[in-house]
């Protein structure tokens, strides 16, 4: 299990899915030739034959007073065609969710850092034929931008089908809190404004004793982006504006001690950017393993 920590805080990653190659489909100027030019993203985010490592995880944020998980996977057992790899998943997520020592029901706060398939499947949970909520006392924050975007109708008929059985449940669960994209959650943790992918996308910033993270979700998809900055995803509904936070973020992090988390970054996950050319790198940052 690997964790961070920052000042006072601890931050836990829970892994649901691990690949390797196959990147084209979301990063298309990502191939195998393409990314061995960048020979730093060997081991952790990079095979020897130059083919990409993904990691679809959640991130558990405990400050002195909450328990936070920030986006929650693929889930179990959801109609997730064409996506084959995460269609009627059966994992251990849960389970090893709580072997980490976590109970679902201490969750004061689940966070989605934008309402994506892979973000958002635990929210809920199949029982008795019925998506119920997974962290039944916890309040579930999105932002309104996000969700009064997939709430639309004229939307994607798949990205419907993701809302439907992992996001509306928990408004009518009463569980939703609708917030601002800059939304203060508590006084460690912080929301902060990382639009293009999504209409609403949020980064989530943890500060504590003076030291500084940042949990990235998917305004960055994998380090390779750092290296190669006009390297944009398929999933950028903006391409533009995505193109802009990347740059600004990257820019913002670069020679700061900010530990950067990466939603999708594989191996060691957590690194520091810094200046390299024109663009930039990740410093892979060694975590702990608990
Ligand atoms: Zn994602």
């Amino acid at each position: 299990m690997q964790k961070w920590r920052i000042g006072d805080v601890t931050i836990t990653k829970i892994v649901e899915l691990e690949s390797c190659g196959g990147a084209a489909w979301i990063l298309p100027d990502a191939v195998p030739e393409a990314c061995r030019d960048i020979s730093w993203l060997k081991p952790d985010f990079m095979d020897e034959m130059g083919e990409l490592k993904f990691s679809v995880h959640a991130l558990v944020i405990e400050t002195r007073n909450q328990l936070i998980v920030v986006d929650t996977c693929v889930g179990n057992e959801k109609e997730r065609m064409p996506y084959k790899d995460w269609h009627h998943l059966q994992t251990t997520f849960l389970a090893d969710f709580t072997a980490a020592g976590f109970d679902p029901a201490a969750v004061d706060c689940v966070l989605c850092t934008h309402l994506h398939v892979d973000h958002v499947g635990w929210n809920t949970m199949l029982v008795d034929g019925k998506w119920v909520p997974t962290f039944p006392n916890a309040r579930y924050l999105i932002a309104k931008d996000e969700y009064d975007y997939f709430k639309r109708t004229d939307i994607a008929e798949f990205n419907q089908r993701v809302f439907n059985d992992s996001v509306a449940p928990i408004f009518d669960a009463g569980l939703m809190d609708l917030v601002e994209t800059n939304h203060r959650v508590c006084d460690e943790v912080t929301l902060v404004p990382t639009v293009g992918h999504t209409p609403g996308h949020v980064s989530i910033q943890i500060t504590s004793q003076s030291e500084q993270g940042l949990i990235t979700g998917d305004f960055v998809h994998h380090p390779c982006q750092m290296a190669r900055l006009d390297w944009g995803s398929t999933a950028d509904l903006d391409a533009d504006a995505a193109d802009d936070t990347r740059r600004r973020v990257f820019a913002d992090c670069a020679e700061t001690p900010t530990l950067v988390i990466g939603t999708h970054f594989a191996g060691a996950t957590a690194g520091h950017i810094v200046c390299d050319g024109d663009a930039y790198r990740l410093i892979p940052v060694k975590p702990e393993f608990a």
